[in-house]
Formats: C-alpha cells, sequence, structure tokens
C-alpha cells in the first residue's frame, strides 16, 4: 500500500461505549485536508510509544465516524481494549484527553461504501466490526434520500451493545431503518435472538433480495456469514467483507 502522510491529531473526547470499548475522537489540525470514505481504515500511533527496535507501535483501526463529520474536524476509532497482552489497545485506554495521537492513512480501497445507491444495503457486523458500518451508516443517512438499512449486529451480551443510543435513534426516526440484535453469551433474562451470527442468519435472510452488503467482524464470523449468503443466493459480487 501506498505510504500516506502522518498527521498529527489529539484526543478531543473519550465516549465510553462498552465495559471494554471507547471511541476515541481525534481532533484534526485547523489546516488539515485529510479525507477519506466510510469503511477505509487508518494506522494509529502514538508518539514515544515505541516497540525494542525503536520503532512506533501502529495499529490499523477502521473509522467509525463518517465523512460528513469531517465538517466539525474530527474522526473517530472505536476501539476494544484486547484482555492479557494487548499492547496497543491497553496503551490507548489508559490515554487522557489532550493526549497526542498519529495516524497514517487512509487506507483500505476494497471495503468502501458506494454512495447513492438507491439498493437496500445490509450490515453485518460482529463485536468492534461494528466500527466501520456505523461509519457508512451515517453517511448513508445523511443522504437526501437514503436507501432502507438493516442492521444485523452480534455481540456478547447486553452491556457490549456499541452505539445502542445511537442506533434506537435512527429505528426511532427513520422508517427505512431496521435493526436485529443477536446475544453469543446471553445472559438469563434475554429474550432476544442467541447464538453465532451466521447460525441465525437463516430465520432473518431466507434469501436475496437485491441488498448490498457489508460484513465485519472476526474472521470465523465473516466467512460463516459469507457462505450462507451464498448458499441463500447473494451473488459474491454483491457482498464486501472486512475482518480482523
Ligand atoms: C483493517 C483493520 C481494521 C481494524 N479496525 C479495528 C477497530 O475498528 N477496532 C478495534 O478494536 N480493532 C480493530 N482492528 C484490530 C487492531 O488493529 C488490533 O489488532 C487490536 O487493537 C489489537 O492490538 P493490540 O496491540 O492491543 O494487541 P496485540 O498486542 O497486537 O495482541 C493481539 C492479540 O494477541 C495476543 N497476544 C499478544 N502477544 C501475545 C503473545 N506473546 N502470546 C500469545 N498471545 C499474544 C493478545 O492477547 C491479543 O489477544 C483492526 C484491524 C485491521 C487489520
Amino acid at each position: 500500500m501506498a505510504k500516506r502522510p502522518v498527521i498529527e491529531t489529539h484526543i478531543e473526547a473519550i465516549i465510553q461505549e462498552t465495559p471494554r470499548v471507547s471511541t476515541f475522537r481525534l481532533k484534526l489540525p485547523k489546516e488539515s485536508d485529510f479525507f477519506f470514505k466510510a469503511g477505509q481504515f487508518v494506522m494509529a500511533s502514538i508518539p514515544d510509544f515505541i516497540n525494542e527496535r525503536d520503532r512506533p507501535v501502529r495499529r490499523a483501526y477502521s473509522i467509525s465516524s463518517s465523512p460528513l463529520d469531517l465538517e466539525r474536524n474530527y474522526l473517530e476509532l472505536t476501539i476494544t481494549r484486547v484482555g492479557e497482552g494487548g499492547y496497543f489497545s491497553n496503551r490507548i485506554h489508559s490515554s487522557k484527553e489532550g493526549d497526542l495521537v498519529q495516524i497514517e492513512g487512509p487506507y483500505g480501497n476494497a471495503f468502501t461504501l458506494k454512495e447513492e445507491n438507491p439498493s437496500p444495503h445490509l450490515f453485518i457486523g460482529a463485536g468492534s466490526g461494528i466500527a466501520p458500518l456505523r461509519a457508512m451508516i451515517r453517511t448513508l443517512l445523511g443522504e437526501v434520500s437514503p436507501p432502507k438499512i438493516n442492521v444485523i449486529y452480534g455481540f456478547r451480551k447486553t452491556e457490549d451493545f456499541i452505539f445502542e443510543q445511537e442506533f434506537l435513534t435512527y429505528k426511532e426516526s427513520n422508517a427505512g431503518f431496521s435493526m436485529t440484535v443477536i446475544h453469543s453469551r446471553p445472559e438469563p433474562g434475554w429474550n432476544g435472538l442467541s447464538g453465532r451470527v451466521p447460525d441465525v442468519l437463516p430465520t432473518l435472510l431466507p434469501r436475496y433480495k437485491g441488498e448490498v452488503t457489508y460484513i465485519c467482524g472476526h474472521p470465523e464470523m465473516v466467512s460463516g456469514t459469507v457462505s450462507y449468503l451464498k448458499s441463500a443466493g447473494y451473488p459474491e459480487e454483491s457482498v464486501h467483507k472486512e475482518q480482523w
């Protein structure tokens, strides 16, 4: 991938989404002409956070805000604090407002939203895989006539629902927006769907209905979802995926 310039941002706000996930709102410098397409990612690093070879520790993060948010000169990264051993994610979770974060990018041209497409849009995500999907959804809802949007989102349990309030607002204010959540580790009292995302899909998506589909999550979820969609008649070219 062709190298992009490194931009110095500072953390404007840290929004705790769930016990393990926070969104880091990064303020761009005033003169920045940074631009990206919904779905792309940046390489993030923190000044002075270097590895044993004296190189900056860098990790890829999808941009979870919309390009429309650049009007207010910021972008957002939504990062899970990986348990023991999560080198960069633990470091950034111990940051505070005002701290510097360098970003390099944007990267990734394969998993980007094709705008102004009137086809119904289907988004299938798991865990922090909702990050680039949220960027796409925010972008679509900013269009004059947004297409129909259906979101299927899998996460462990109630407390792990990233962007819950925002999605509830979309549901209440957009007749064409629908969302189904699936808990992989349901707690007593949960009456909704539970299990692995690909296992639940046959009841939700029995057959292809002309949707353009974007999937993001861990590799097992993505491959299981892609192979189910194929069996349900979704043409390969209508299905876009990202995984980590
Ligand atoms: C295109 C792309 C987009 C991404 N977008 C996002 C995003 O939006 N949000 C997000 O949260 N993540 C995203 N990621 C993942 C992210 O890049 C990092 O991989 C993630 O944050 C973990 O980095 P880390 O430094 O905290 O963990 P690392 O230190 O890299 O460790 C990763 C895993 O390996 C284990 N591990 C580390 N060292 C060892 C060891 N010696 N022995 C055994 N196990 C070990 C850790 O416990 C951990 O589970 C994305 C990845 C890609 C490729």
